[in-house]
C-alpha cells in the first residue's frame, strides 16, 4: 500500500512548491523508493490545453498525451517516475465526472454534493495514480494557496484521506513563506502562523514546514514557529533561494528532511544518495567551464514560465558541455521590424519554440533565415519547425508566397496544412496531434547522430503538419527529411543539408529532457553552439 505526502502551499503563491514536491521525490528515490507525484489544480478547466500561457505558463505535455500543468515538467525532470494524464487533477475534471455520474443516475435519487460527492472523486482519483504506478509513496500537491475557496474540496478530501489513512500513512507538508522586512532588519513569522491556522481550522495540522526565506532561520525563530505552528522544531525546514534549481535536494538533504519523511512514515530504506546528482549536475550548473549564448525567439519571452520546459533543457544541454548556456530572450514581433543582425550580434545559437497565432510570425522567418544564411546552429520546434519549412519553400525553392494554412488559408502554396481528420474539428480541448508517437530517423543525419538509433519516440502537440505534396520540391533544393512517423507517413524532422547545424522537429523534445539525462538534440544543439 502506497504512502501519501500531501503538500500545501500557504501566504502567497509561486513559493516553488512544484520543485519542493519534486525535490522529495528525488531524495526519496535516491533512497531506493518508488515515487509517484500528482498535482491537483483548483480551477475549473478540465486541463490548461485551452488556457493563453500568460494565464498558465507552458502546457507540459505527457507520453500518453495529456496536456498537464508545468509542475508535471518539474516532477519528470527530478525524478524517474512514470507519469500519464491521472498525475493531474483539476477540479473541471472532478466536477465534469460527477455532473456525467449525476446524469447517468450513478447516485440513484441522492442530493449530490461537495462532500461526500465531489470529495470521494478526488480522493479516488488519487488513490488511482497510487494503483495506476504502484509506487511506494505519492506526493500529492495541492495548488493555489490556503485560504482559497477554490482549493477548500482538495483540502477537505486530504483531511479525510489522512484521517481514513492512519498515522503511517499519509503525511502534510506545508511551504510557506517567512518575509524579511529590511526596515525592521526581521524576519516574520506571523503569515506563517496564520497559514498553519487556517489549516488547522479546517483539521490539517502539517508535520513539516518548508519555510521559504531570503536568510537562515536563527534557532529562537525555528523555536518560536514551532511552538505557535505545533511542528516539532526539527520540523521546520528553510527553502532558501537557490542559484539552480537543480540544488534544491541537497539543500533539503543536508537539514534532514528526507529522514524526518521516512520515520514519520514509518518506511525503512537504505541512506539517501544524491552523489551523482551533486557530482555531474549540480558541480556543472554551479562551474561550468565553458560559456554560449542562444537566443530564444517567441512570442511570450516575457513570461517566464511559457517556454519553461526549453529553457531547463538548454540548461541540460549545458550541463552535457560543460557549460553555462546565457539564454537571450527574444520577441519575436519586435524581429518584424528590427534588424535581425544586431539582434543576433553575440548569439552562436538560435531556437525557435513552439506557438500558436499569427502574431510574430514574419519576425521567426526572419530569425530562421538568418540562421540558415550565417550558418548558425538552429532548433526549431513544432511551429519552429513548420516555419523552417516555409522559409525554405520561400527562399530557397522560390515559391514566394509559402506559408501554413494556420496563417493564411488561401495561400498558393500551403507547405504547411490541416491533415483532413482535423478539418472535422470543432472542440478546441485536446483535439490536437497529442503525446508520444514514435519517428523513425534517416542515419546520415545530425537528427542520428544525435539520437544514436533510428527509433525514437517524441510527444507532440500540434494540429498542423508537413504537406506531403512539398516534399519532393524541397528535398530537391536540400531539405533533408529526415524523420518520419512511417505508419501515418508524416514528416517529423527536417535538416538543412550542408548546414553547420539545423535541425526542425514536429515534436517537442523539451518534454523528456532531464539534467542528467540531456536530451540528445539539446544535448547535440548546445555543442554545436559551442563550436561557433
Ligand atoms: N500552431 C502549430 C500547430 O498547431 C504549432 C503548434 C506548436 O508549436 N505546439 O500545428
Amino acid at each position: 500500500m502506497s504512502k501519501y505526502i500531501f503538500v500545501t502551499g500557504g501566504v502567497v503563491s509561486s513559493l516553488g512548491k512544484g520543485i519542493a514536491s519534486a525535490s522529495i521525490g528525488k531524495l526519496l528515490e535516491s533512497r531506493g523508493l518508488k515515487v509517484t507525484i500528482l498535482k491537483c489544480d483548483p480551477y475549473l478547466n478540465i486541463d490548461p490545453g485551452t488556457m493563453n500561457p500568460y494565464q498558465h505558463g507552458e502546457v507540459y505535455v505527457t507520453d500518453d498525451g495529456a496536456e498537464t500543468d508545468l509542475d508535471l515538467g518539474h516532477y519528470e525532470r527530478f525524478t524517474n517516475g512514470a507519469f500519464s494524464k491521472n498525475n493531474n487533477i483539476t477540479a473541471g475534471r472532478i466536477y465534469y465526472a460527477v455532473i456525467t455520474k449525476e446524469r447517468r443516475g450513478d447516485y440513484l435519487g441522492k442530493t449530490v454534493q461537495i462532500i461526500p460527492h465531489i470529495t470521494d472523486e478526488i480522493k479516488a482519483s488519487i488513490k488511482k495514480v497510487s494503483r495506476e504506478h504502484e509506487v511506494d509513496v505519492v506526493i500529492v500537491e495541492i495548488g493555489g494557496t490556503v485560504g482559497d475557496i477554490e482549493s477548500l474540496p482538495f483540502l477537505e478530501a486530504i483531511r479525510q484521506l489522512r484521517w481514513e489513512l492512519g498515522e503511517h500513512y499519509a503525511m502534510n507538508i506545508h511551504v510557506t513563506l517567512l518575509p524579511y522586512i529590511k526596515s525592521c532588519g526581521e524576519q516574520k513569522t506571523k503569515p506563517t502562523q496564520h497559514s498553519v491556522g487556517r489549516l488547522r481550522e479546517i483539521g490539517i495540522q502539517p508535520d513539516i514546514l518548508l519555510c521559504r526565506t531570503e536568510r537562515s532561520i536563527s534557532l529562537e525563530q525555528r523555536e518560536k514557529i514551532a511552538l505557535f505552528c505545533n511542528v516539532d522544531v526539527e520540523g521546520v525546514i528553510e527553502a532558501p533561494d537557490v542559484k539552480s534549481i537543480y540544488e534544491c535536494p541537497s539543500s533539503f538533504k543536508v537539514q534532514g528532511l528526507d529522514a524526518l519523511i521516512t520515520k514519520r512514515l514509518n518506511i525503512k530504506t537504505k541512506d539517501n544518495d544524491l552523489k551523482e546528482w551533486e557530482n555531474y549536475v549540480v558541480k556543472r550548473v554551479r562551474h561550468p567551464k565553458h560559456e554560449v549564448t542562444i537566443a530564444v525567439a517567441g512570442k511570450y519571452i516575457q513570461l517566464a514560465d511559457a517556454y519553461k520546459s526549453i529553457y531547463e533543457s538548454l540548461i541540460h544541454g549545458g550541463i552535457a558541455a560543460d557549460a553555462r548556456v546565457n539564454i537571450i530572450k527574444i520577441d519575436s514581433e519586435t524581429l518584424e521590424k528590427g534588424k535581425v543582425d544586431k539582434a543576433f550580434k553575440d548569439v552562436q545559437g538560435i531556437l525557435i519554440p513552439g506557438g500558436f497565432g499569427t502574431r510574430g510570425i514574419e519576425g521567426k522567418i526572419k530569425a530562421i533565415k538568418y540562421a540558415r544564411e550565417k550558418n548558425i546552429p538552429f532548433l526549431g520546434i513544432c511551429l519552429g519547425m513548420q516555419l523552417a519549412s516555409v522559409e525554405f519553400a520561400r527562399h530557397v525553392c522560390g515559391l514566394k508566397t509559402a506559408n501554413s494554412t494556420e496563417f493564411d488559408k488561401n495561400t498558393k502554396d500551403p507547405v504547411i496544412s490541416l491533415l483532413a481528420e482535423q478539418h472535422q474539428v470543432t472542440n478546441m480541448g485536446a483535439t490536437m496531434r497529442l503525446g508520444a508517437y514514435p519517428c523513425k530517423l534517416v542515419k546520415e543525419s545530425k537528427s542520428f547522430a544525435a539520437y544514436k538509433k533510428e527509433d525514437i519516440s517524441e510527444r507532440h502537440r500540434h494540429r498542423y503538419e508537413f504537406n506531403n505534396e512539398y516534399r519532393e520540391v524541397l528535398s530537391a533544393k536540400g531539405l533533408v527529411i529526415a524523420g518520419m512517423n512511417v505508419e501515418r507517413d508524416l514528416v517529423e524532422v527536417v535538416e538543412v543539408k550542408g548546414h553547420r547545424w539545423f535541425v526542425g522537429c514536429q515534436f517537442h523534445p523539451e518534454f523528456q529532457s532531464k539534467p542528467d539525462k540531456p536530451h540528445p538534440l539539446f544535448r547535440d544543439f548546445v555543442a554545436a553552439a559551442l563550436t561557433v
